[in-house]
């Protein structure tokens, strides 16, 4: 079943009647958005996409007017004041505000926003017999709100998280606080819309705090200020401040406008304005200063009183043609709001019917409601996958797949802990353990003990258009689902007519055909295992060391070696050098894949490598540099898998041969002979600790034959999926996933319980499973993508897509590494877990 023909365009319309702004949607992006050709981005919560008319009208802005230091005050000085100052009516403007009523002051960004909220609110502690300020937040708040507390707590201030559901049951039974004479101020935070599942919190909760009779907690006499986060909320959507006066909104402007970045505001209502305490003052904040005495008056104007510093001006200046393109391409946040809900609802609708051949839905999706209004759904919308057992698919490996398809999505917990806690079911105590188990924020360990510490985020923006949608239904479908997946028509048809929203439905699971899919799969697995054990039989329990490869350049092509030397830091001069681009940032197959078509060389009887490549002379660079007082060698930090380098500069005859390859300025660099650096987690366990060369994980990676024809035989079987990509050879296979050693082993992914193995004489613990990502669809002979063998593999391996194993070598105690040779041919002892 194919998703385009299944769900049409006119499906879309059943569900929601707003599509694009007039003219014609597709022409819109291929004038403005020409290079997301091929690309389906899904991750506008995180940043938008800014239109090309915007750089070009801002650039030539900017190149043909003459912008001085706002503080100043000659003439272009001030046209630069006076443009700023224009672009703070604007903001103004666009929430329905005057400057009479709210203050802008511009910020780095939203975080710098809410720090500035937190550094200068007047908390007031706790006394003997007086209760203090109160700071409330609610649980499905960003962290950068949630960190508000780091300069609360300790000074008496209580801390109320409240939880979104706490707001529904008491909203409607809390009574009005008596109006006492109290001014103590309290601070109550919350998201016009969560940043983590889209849902758009009610803004009639901002006069309802200020007034005292929400929440129980803020019937708590005093005076109550509202911090309404709009950072998520202003992206799709209009933001009316005359409805909702909240006296702070903290905003970015790349969620808006794409363009720029590292620029925020604060939005201030005027009678909130004075209650902000001044501590720290910069440059342009003060109406007069002693320098050597304690004395210091602020501006009276509250943006000047808090812009420390010069401003970013040519960035404030940006956001003028940010909100120009905005209004020209659209017609306004009204119809951006009414174009992207319609996408996420639709987007919505058809996942959470989409079932596995067996009747098990495909997705878990996390929301309160079923996308009925914009009003209360934004265009955001947060899920994880799950396989036909009702297993869930770790977010890492959905995140991969779908690089593979070019689909850009978010994934982990989004800054949301609170959000995220609550949705995927995660306890205090469970977040403390996943931490202790390794897992921390942003990294791609997504399942712990099978239960998920993060998910999926796919967010629209203004120019998205239904074929994203389809491209990323048709994505799930095709690596995910089932085969015959079933659409549940009872489902659809229900939620195109829904209007208020059951919460939480559980789905009816359809088993009519499940046990006839398991009897197909188990027939298959069990041929494809006929075929690897006959092709090994004979030499059962034979293992060998087939080849050995080093590359020398990190990312480029291997070197095939038969003998070779061992060094301290795995086989000698394995990534012992890296290419870097113009800004020096490290370059990669990810995204420039002709690397693989360079072919170092290590001579070492002229201590020479060589470089190489078709159409180009050799050259080549010595094998040491022990020439650290050499000025031309310089020494540059560098970033290899989040460790911190340090590396020194091979000369410009390499440079000038690299960049001539690959057209663009880049640079070879190497390790500095001076810098060690150490593995993250000793594999041991002991206190020796293990130094790597520029590898990303480990001393050695090691992958196996039997595992590589398996894949081939899967890849072959899903050749009728496939779109035409051609049959790989077995070298072909080998040389994309760029080990190390290769052997010939019995068993297909048997090296994934060995604990330790021996080759020849040396000794080498396994620390680890490597895992896979679109880097194995580069053609290593020719630097093109395909799509195998990730698909299989990932078809195969349910959960982590892992092949090979990482290795740390140990040597004997007291030995040199330079006695030590590694051959091909030699024989290998695996040793099991718990042998
Ligand atoms: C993005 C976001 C933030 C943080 O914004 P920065 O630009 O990273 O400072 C805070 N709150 C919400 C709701 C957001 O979506």
């Amino acid at each position: 079943m194919d998703f385009h023909k299944l769900c049409t365009f006119e499906t879309f319309k059943q569900v929601w009647n707003q599509y694009g702004y007039g003219e014609n949607l597709q022409d819109m992006i291929e004038q403005e958005f020409t290079r997301i050709k091929g690309i389906t981005y899904l991750d506008h919560a995180a940043t938008t996409l800014y239109p090309e008319s915007l750089i070009r009208d801002y650039s030539q802005d900017i190149s043909r007017n003459v912008y001085g230091n706002p503080h100043s005050h000659n003439p272009s000085s001030r046209l630069t004041h006076d443009t700023i100052e224009r672009v703070r009516y604007r903001l103004l403007q666009h929430f329905n505000v005057t400057p009479e009523e709210y203050s802008v002051i511009f910020t780095s960004g939203c975080t710098a926003a809410l720090k500035l909220v937190a550094e200068s609110f007047p908390w007031m502690p706790q006394t003997e017999g007086e209760a203090g300020s109160h700071f409330c937040y609610l649980t499905d708040s960003h962290t950068s709100v949630v960190g508000i507390r780091g300069l609360t707590s300790g000074k008496g201030v209580v801390t109320l998280p409240v939880s979104p559901q706490d707001v529904e049951n008491r909203a409607k039974d809390a009574a009005q606080g008596e109006d006492v004479i109290c001014r103590t101020p309290h601070l109550f935070c919350y998201p016009a819309q969560s940043n983590f599942c889209g849902r758009k919190y009610p803004l009639s909760h901002v006069k309802g705090i200020q007034a005292r009779h929400l929440y129980p907690a803020c019937a708590h006499q005093g005076r109550w200020f509202v911090l309404l986060d709009a950072a998520s909320h202003v992206s799709c959507s209009p933001l009316n401040l005359q409805d909702c006066p909240a006296d702070f909104i903290p905003i970015s402007f790349y969620k808006m406008f794409g363009f720029p970045t590292g620029l925020g505001a604060l939005l201030v209502h005027n009678d909130a304005a004075g209650t902000l305490k001044k501590t720290y003052f910069g440059g342009g904040t003060a109406a007069a200063y002693l320098s050597g005495e304690d004395y210091y008056v602020h501006a009276l104007n509250i943006s000047d009183r808090f812009e420390d510093g010069t401003v970013s001006f040519l960035d404030i200046i940006a956001v003028n043609h940010g909100f120009e393109a905005l209004y020209r391409i659209t017609g306004g946040m009204h119809n951006i709001q009414q174009h992207t809900f319609g996408l996420a609802r639709y987007t919505y609708m058809l996942l959470s019917s989409l079932c596995h051949g067996n009747g098990r839905p495909v997705a878990q999706i996390y929301t309160e409601g079923q996308f009925e209004s914009p009003s209360t759904q934004g265009a955001i919308l947060n899920f994880n996958l799950v396989d036909s057992h009702g297993q869930i698919i770790g977010y890492s490996q959905v995140d991969r797949m779908a690089s593979l398809y070019n689909i850009h999505v978010r994934t982990g917990c989004f800054c949301n802990t609170g959000a995220c806690q609550y949705f995927l079911g995660m306890t205090d105590l469970q977040m403390r353990r996943n931490l202790q188990a390794g897992h921390v924020c942003g990294d791609s360990m997504d399942l712990v003990d099978g239960q998920p510490t993060g998910s999926v985020r796919v967010s629209f923006g203004y120019m998205s258009t239904f074929e994203d949608c389809q491209k990323f239904l048709n994505f799930v479908a095709e690596c995910f689902l089932e085969k015959p997946f079933t659409l549940d028509q009872d489902r659809l048809e229900k939620l195109k007519t829904v209007t208020a929203a059951p919460l939480y439905e559980d789905y009816p699971i359809k088993i009519s055909n499940r046990e006839k899919v398991d009897e197909k799969k188990k027939l298959a697995e069990a041929s494809l295992r006929g075929f690897v054990h006959r092709d090994s039989s004979s030499h059962r329990e034979a293992h060998t060391l087939t080849n050995m490869y080093i590359y020398p350049i990190k990312s480029c092509g291997a070197y095939e070696v038969h003998n070779w030397p061992v060094g301290p830091l795995g086989l000698l001069y394995d990534r012992g050098w890296m290419v870097v681009n113009g800004n020096g940032v490290c370059l990669s197959q990810k995204r420039e894949q002709r690397l693989c078509l360079i072919h170092p060389k290590v001579h070492l009887p002229s201590d020479k490598l060589l470089l190489q490549t078709s159409g180009m002379d050799t050259i080549s660079v010595p094998l040491e540099q022990n020439t650290p007082m050499n000025t031309s060698y310089q020494v540059c930090q560098s970033k290899v898998c989040g460790d911190r380098v340090e590396t020194v500069d091979c000369g410009n005859e390499a440079a000038s041969w690299l960049s001539d390859f690959l057209g663009q300025p880049c640079r070879l660099i190497r390790l500095s002979p001076d810098f060690t650096r150490e593995m993250k987690k000793s594999p041991t366990g002991d206190a020796t600790s293990t130094s790597l060369s520029l590898v990303n994980e480990a001393q050695y990676l090691m992958i196996n034959r039997a595992s590589v024809e398996l894949i081939q035989k899967l890849m072959s079987s899903r050749q009728d999926d496939s779109e035409g990509d051609q049959i790989l050879d077995t070298q072909n296979v080998i040389s994309r996933f760029r080990a190390n050693l290769v052997i010939a082993g019995v068993e297909p992914f048997e090296e994934d319980n060995w604990s330790h193995l021996v080759i020849g004489n040396t000794r080498f613990v396994i620390t680890g499973q490597c895992g896979r990502c679109q880097m194995v669809g580069v053609d290593q002979d020719t630097g093109t993508r395909t799509k195998e063998p990730l698909i299989s593999l990932s078809a195969y391996r349910a959960g982590k897509v892992t092949f090979g194993v990482y290795l740390t070598q140990q040597l004997p105690e007291g030995s040199t590494t330079q006695s030590v040779v590694l051959s091909a041919g030699s024989p290998i002892e695996p040793k099991q877990h718990g042998s």
